[in-house]
């Protein structure tokens, strides 16, 4: 779907550095090198690089997790200016989706318990009206999330190690959407998957963005997954941004070797195109 140009900004990042301290015999290390970059209102931004390339600091960023330099803005506050209260509502308007939701699930807790979690956490007079004081009030809205990832409702009484990874990231969806965020963040969510579930897993993902219309930073590795999933596209590289644009820009017109080497990568259906 096409963004308008005009459409409301709802994450702006203006020259994000992002400096990891050293100490001892490691050396500070710059992960993040004056990036900037807007996602709008609807927009699915995919963020894509090699390992070690910077992404989930971003992520971590935005989430007012890392501390960084430059201006970072969410739904229009700029996150220096927040308070330790205001910056942890702020959190709580943001759904993030991990990229291993075995390693992000409390193995004691079950799914349901899981997925209340957000919404016990907010507390009252949440903005979203979705916050619970307890697992039993909140369960009607966790059936429904249930639903909306197209899970069976008796999965809330079970515990993550009886899923399989399919299943379990389509419960670390339906956490992330729980608070009814305007904004995820989406980091890996499909990269510990086989292909054949990673596409159910994505096409999940675009039902429901087509339907619920949040925004979204979809962090991966993989150019296949981005370019899937993705309205605009930003190239990572060593903590920079190399080039950004709609995904058709990136795809048929790529500016710098790095580009061209992790478009050379794709699989392409006809093995005449693929071997030149
Ligand atoms: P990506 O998500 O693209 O794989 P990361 O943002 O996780 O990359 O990491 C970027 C770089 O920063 C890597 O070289 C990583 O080793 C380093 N890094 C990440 N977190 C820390 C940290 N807490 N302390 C020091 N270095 C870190
Ligand atoms: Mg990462």
């Amino acid at each position: 779907m096409a963004i308008a140009d005009d459409a409301e900004i709802v994450v702006q990042a203006e020259n994000i550095s992002v400096v990891y301290p050293g100490h001892g015999a490691t050396k500070a290390f710059k992960a993040v090198d004056d990036v900037s970059f807007e996602i709008r209102k609807g927009e699915v931004m995919g963020l894509v690089g090699e390992s070690g390339s910077g992404k989930s600091t971003i992520g971590r960023a935005i989430m007012g997790l890392s501390p960084f330099t430059g201006q970072l803005k969410v739904y229009g506050k700029v996150l220096s200016e927040l308070n330790n209260k205001e910056r942890r509502n702020l959190r709580q308007r943001i759904g993030y989706v991990f990229q291993d939701p075995f390693g992000s699930f409390n193995p004691l807790l079950t799914l349901g318990e899981a997925i209340a979690e957000p919404m016990i956490v907010a507390g009252v007079g949440h903005h979203s009206g979705f916050w619970k004081k307890n697992l039993k009030e909140a369960m009607p809205r966790v059936e429904e999330l249930l639903e909306m990832v197209q899970l069976p409702k008796d999965f809330a009484s079970r515990f993550p190690h009886e899923l399989s990874g399919g299943q379990r990231q389509r419960v670390g969806l339906a956490r992330a959407l729980a608070l009814q965020p305007e904004f995820i963040i989406a980091d890996e969510p499909t990269s510990a998957l086989d292909v054949s579930v990673q596409k159910e897993v994505l096409k999940l993902f675009l039902d429901l963005q087509d339907e619920l219309q949040f925004s979204c930073l979809f962090i991966s590795h993989d150019l296949a997954v981005i370019d899937m999933v993705s309205d605009s596209i930003s190239v990572l590289y060593h903590g920079e941004i190399l080039e950004k644009g709609h995904g058709e820009q990136i795809l048929t017109n790529p500016q710098h070797d790095y580009t061209k080497k992790l478009l050379a990568s794709l699989p392409v259906p006809d093995p005449k195109i693929q071997r030149a």
